[in-house]
């Protein structure tokens, strides 16, 4: 059936700026790491995505080797910009990245100008568009010097074929030095995607928000819910559809007794906020305003729906981050 978006998109998601750039992020984006491979009826992905459009998410992020198998959730993606989004494509951030274990041989990952180009060209193909609003590079390659892959975002920014370029998974000091050299090719960094949670704090120990601010780049945080941890999914045991029961990025040995200690706490001070725990984990995510978005993963529309109802009640007393302090900590 045709796909008429809601008139009403715009009206009450929270947009926020990337760092000093130009561009404007909904405070929740929708990721397509899970829940959008092949494994996945394309129904259901479609019920979720067109979902999230109606509520004002439009940055979409992928990488090549998201599905399972690898390639597939930015083939899925292509198929539902092509049936129901394509009309929209302006109104749409779509992100990729390239970086990890793609294909076989030298140049299927790391961050060679080789594997960083025609990866994206592979992206592009599969996605069905001419061009990417952000590419990533995913993770520091410790061979490759960093002028070389910072170049190849520089050209590819050039070529057309990405608008804005971001780094993920690099600390504070490699994003400084990259920011610089970025910088000096003319395409400034739009910003950085990090892991980080209630349960995952590496950023603040980094200073990675700080360095971020002073080159003028953004952050996009990655599983603010601990991939599901932080939500009410475990409370009562392992549900046979959940990550847990169906993959191997999170396991049981993940929901340790300690952990789980700390997640029942947090569940507690969220019902004393009248929220879920998602949106507790969410909305503390969000505290700092240089955060400028967080990219949450679902398997239903109404774990979207519950995760954009966060937005809703962004505000701490002193008392509440005090008391969160107790228990959000890795
Ligand atoms: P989250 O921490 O948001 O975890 C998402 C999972 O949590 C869902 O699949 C679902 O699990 C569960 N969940 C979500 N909302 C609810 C809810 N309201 N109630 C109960 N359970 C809920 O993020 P992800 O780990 O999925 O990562 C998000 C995105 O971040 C990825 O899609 C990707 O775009 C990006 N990412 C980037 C990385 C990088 O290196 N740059 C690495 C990892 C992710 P279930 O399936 O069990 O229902």
């Amino acid at each position: 059936m045709t796909y008429n978006p809601a008139s009403d998109r715009y009206q009450t998601m929270t947009y926020r700026r990337a760092g000093r750039s130009g561009l404007k992020l909904p405070a929740i984006s929708l990721g397509l790491w899970h829940n959008f491979g092949d494994t996945r009826p394309l129904e259901t992905q479609r019920e979720i995505v067109r979902r999230a459009f109606d509520l004002g998410v439009t940055h979409f992020d992928l990488a090549n080797n998201y599905g399972p198998p690898p390639g597939s959730a930015e083939s899925n993606f292509g198929r539902l910009l092509a049936t129901d989004l394509r009309a929209y494509r302006d109104e749409i951030v779509i992100s990729s990245k390239a970086g990890y274990h793609m294909w076989e041989g030298p140049y299927g990952e790391w961050g060679s100008r080789k594997q960083l180009v025609s990866s994206l060209d592979q992206s592009l193909k599969r996605l069905g568009v001419e061009y990417v609003d952000i590419f990533y590079h995913h993770r520091p390659d410790p061979e490759t010097p960093l002028e070389e892959s910072m170049s190849a975002l520089d050209a590819i920014v050039r070529s057309g074929k990405a608008l804005y370029v971001g780094i993920s998974n690099y600390t504070a000091e490699q994003t400084t030095r990259a920011a610089e050299i970025l910088r000096s090719l003319g395409t400034p960094l739009l910003i950085h995607q990090p892991s980080y949670s209630m349960l995952n704090r590496w950023i603040e120990r980094d200073g990675l928000l700080d360095a971020l601010e002073t080159a003028g780049a953004g952050c996009i945080a990655f599983s603010p819910l601990q991939q599901g941890l932080l939500t009410d999914r475990y409370l009562r045991g392992v549900p046979s559809d959940s990550r847990v029961a169906t993959s191997h990025f999170l396991n049981e040995s993940d929901l340790s007794e300690e952990t789980m200690g700390k997640v029942r706490a947090l569940n507690e001070i969220a019902s004393g906020r009248g929220q879920s725990l998602a949106q507790l984990a969410l909305a503390w995510a969000l505290r700092d305003p240089r955060m400028t978005s967080l990219i949450i993963g679902a398997s239903s529309v109404t774990q979207l729906e519950t995760n954009i109802a966060a937005l809703g009640n962004l505000s701490f007393t002193g008392d509440e981050l005090a008391e969160i302090e107790k228990y959000a900590v890795d």
